[in-house]
């Protein structure tokens, strides 16, 4: 029963992950699968330590690894609230309604995400921040 709310957690963290790449891109109107993920700023693509949801933030200290350009707080917040909405869920509701609960809420967040993500495009067009 642990591990399976783990694993949950786990994929809710990994939506987050996906959230931050879809928001990101989605506005710029470029493909959610090409390229590899990569820094904005010198183009290194993204390797497995990168990639780890809130841990790889902190492992970085936020910034990135070759370039040390700011990688900005609201990828990682938007990981955590995915993860944190799973293990509310799941406390609330128990481990059935409750992952039912806990990934209507990372569509929340997603959707709102990414509508965020429009929202800054047409505040900055053309801008390469973020
Ligand atoms: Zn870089």
């Amino acid at each position: 029963m642990l591990a399976l709310q783990a694993y949950l957690i786990l994929v809710a963290l990994l939506l987050g992950s996906f959230i931050n790449l879809a928001a990101d891109r989605r506005p710029r109107g470029e493909s959610l699968v090409r390229p590899r993920s990569h820094c904005r700023s010198c183009g290194r693509v993204l390797n497995v330590v990168d990639l780890i949801p809130v841990a790889g933030y902190l492992i970085r200290k936020g910034r990135c690894a070759t370039c040390g350009v700011a990688i900005g707080a609201l990828s990682p917040a938007v990981e955590a609230l995915c993860g944190l909405a799973m293990i509310a869920g799941i406390a609330a509701l128990g481990i059935g309604r409750g992952a039912a609960v806990g990934f209507a809420l990372v569509a929340v967040i997603g959707l709102t995400a990414i509508a965020a993500g429009f929202a800054r495009m047409r505040a900055k067009p053309g801008s390469q921040a973020g």
